[in-house]
């Protein structure tokens, strides 16, 4: 009997209708076998040589996808085989209860944070684990190689080694009853253009291997053993999806110019180098966003200048046109595991992003050293987040000519001038955005805090969400305001925060006069294409007939 299911959280776009292949996974859970002290040591060893295994494995697997890498520096890590082998002694347990034990444990740390990225990080410290569990044991991992036809996956959950491992000849699709959509197997899923859902709650007890399933990766919308109307439905989606894809793709091989003529910055948001990769593949113009907040979590210490360095240069090469540098935007709901913070009753309006920067100028100098010299190997931009004066403006550019003084002396390279732009995230800074613009060489609005802070929406709490609207009439004045402010003083004003990726926004955002658009790599090509379609000069009377009766928008 047909049956139809309607997911909330879509992890990556596409149609695909196929057979269920249901995946269950081996039993990796640890055997309860006693220890005499004697066989501690043995016990041991197992653990170097299973870890000896498992790094060996994900080096090699690191040239096919770069998340191998991060996860090769989780098997590495020198805290986590200190903790399991303490765990082993002071315990007296085996090594299969201690690594299932300490990971288990670690993975639930990063699961009970509010941020959505560091949340999902759990599921790789479990991926981890995972292939120790499996090279104790003895046992070999999933293997879906029996797959020989079209299939659409349904598993509990999926780890990226499992995604990596799929042939995208048969596996058309994949839906998991956990996870999360900002995990790296949904980030892969959207790489591979796979359809997929994740988080379909109670999908495992509605199919059978009989099954027959029809899922829209955008909608969230899943028919089980469809009838023939709904077969035919779902095959006139499949193809107005084909259709929509190729006009996008002919898009990309077009500039962002309007109909009319007018030419937009359509750049790239990115957290690691596999981002900006992704956003050249995807033609962006260049890096409106480098998180690097991302590069400090992913370590157990902070990362050196020399580390940052050859990430940022890297960078530098690989983005044509400008990489912009966000310092580090940490506090909030972003944590790093080795830097203490105190908790704070209100951490979204705590010591976070530049607050600390100016404060640990330790940590602030070695960062701007990395970004400095990188400036040597590209078009590199410095952007501040956070801010709410000018006197942090001014403390910021004097630490910059600082690290700049001093690699000079030094005899390091760096470029003799490397742009600093203000991000405009916190109500302050729109109402001083005249002053602000006398100081500055760019604007880069995030509507993700501004938003929040505008409205005192939390941007994290799902019980507000309805509250958070990016087209609130007090953000769209706020956003027209910025740009005039920008303009006024003749420095470009992009948008970093999500609403630069809305197609709902576009329209409005260029008829404003918004210079530089930046968003996910994925969203590019669907934005660029609304471009093309539109008109400049219509939008621009829209906006122009918005604001006459702008006292109507409250
Ligand atoms: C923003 O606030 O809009 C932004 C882009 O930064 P983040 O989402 O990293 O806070
Ligand atoms: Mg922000």
């Amino acid at each position: 009997m047909m049956k139809k299911m309607q997911v909330e959280r879509t992890a990556s776009n596409g149609i695909a209708a196929a057979k269920a292949y249901i995946h269950v996974s081996p039993d990796l859970s640890p055997s309860d076998y006693p220890v005499s002290e004697k066989g501690m040591e043995e016990e041991a060893e197992r653990f170097f040589k299973a870890k000896g295994e498992v790094l060996a494995e994900l080096e090699g697997m690191a040239g096919e996808n770069g998340i191998f890498r991060s996860y090769a520096a989780i098997a590495e890590d020198a805290t986590l085989e200190e903790e399991i082998l303490t765990r082993m002694r002071e315990t007296n347990c085996n090594v299969q209860l201690a690594v299932a034990g300490v990971t288990g444990e670690a993975a639930a740390v990063f699961e009970a944070m509010e941020d959505e990225y560091m949340k999902e990080r759990s599921a790789d410290i479990r991926d981890v684990a995972k292939r120790f569990m499996a090279k104790l044991k003895g046992c070999s991992l999933s293997d879906f190689s029996c797959i020989t036809e079209p299939v659409i996956l349904v598993a509990r959950d999926l780890y990226p080694s499992d995604v990596a491992a799929l042939n995208l000849e048969y596996v058309k699709g994949f839906i998991t009853q956990e996870g999360g959509v900002t995990s790296h197997v949904s980030i892969m899923a959207k790489d591979a253009g796979l359809p997929a859902l994740v988080g379909a709650q109670g999908i495992l007890s509605m199919v059978s291997e009989n099954s027959w399933i029809c899922m829209d990766g955008k909608t969230g919308e899943i028919v089980i053993d469809p009838d023939m109307a709904e077969r035919e439905r779902f095959a006139g989606k499949a193809q107005e999806y084909e259709r929509r894809k190729a006009r996008y793709e002919e898009a990309g091989r077009l500039p962002a110019c309007t109909r009319d003529g007018h030419v937009v910055r359509l750049c790239a948001n990115a957290g690691n180098l596999e981002d900006v990769k992704t956003a050249m593949e995807n033609q962006a113009h260049g890096i409106g966003l480098f998180r690097t907040e991302f590069l400090y979590m992913e370590k157990d210490h902070f990362p050196t200048e020399e580390e940052q360095f050859a990430i940022y240069r890297e960078a530098a090469l690989l983005s044509p046109a400008e990489l912009t540098i966000r310092t580090l935007d940490i506090g909030g709901d972003k944590a790093l595991p080795y830097f203490q913070m105190e908790n704070e009753k209100n951490p979204a309006l705590g010591w976070r992003a530049i607050r600390i920067s100016l404060e640990k100028k330790d940590l602030f100098k070695t960062q701007l050293r990395a970004i400095l010299r990188a400036s040597a190997f590209g078009h590199v931009r410095i952007l501040l987040p956070m801010l709410i004066s000018l006197g942090e403006l001014r403390e910021a550019k004097r630490v910059v000519e600082e690290c700049r003084q001093e690699l000079m002396q030094e005899g390091k390279v760096c470029a003799s001038d490397v742009p600093i732009g203000v991000m405009v995230e916190t109500p302050a800074c729109v109402l001083l955005a005249e002053e602000f613009a006398k100081e500055t060489d760019f604007f880069s609005i995030g509507t993700n805090d501004l938003i929040q802070y505008l409205l005192a929406v939390d941007r994290g709490n799902g019980k507000v969400a309805g509250l958070y609207d990016g087209f609130h009439p007090a953000v769209l004045r706020a956003v027209g305001r910025v740009i005039e402010a920008g303009h006024g003083e003749e420095i470009p004003v992009g948008m970093c925060g999500e609403l630069a990726g809305d197609e709902r926004a576009t329209g409005l955002l260029i008829g404003m006069g918004l210079d530089e658009f930046s968003m996910s790599p994925g969203e590019l090509p669907r934005i660029r294409y609304g471009i093309q379609n539109m008109s400049y000069k219509q939008e621009k009377a829209v906006v122009k007939e918005q604001a006459h009766g702008a006292s109507d928008l409250a």
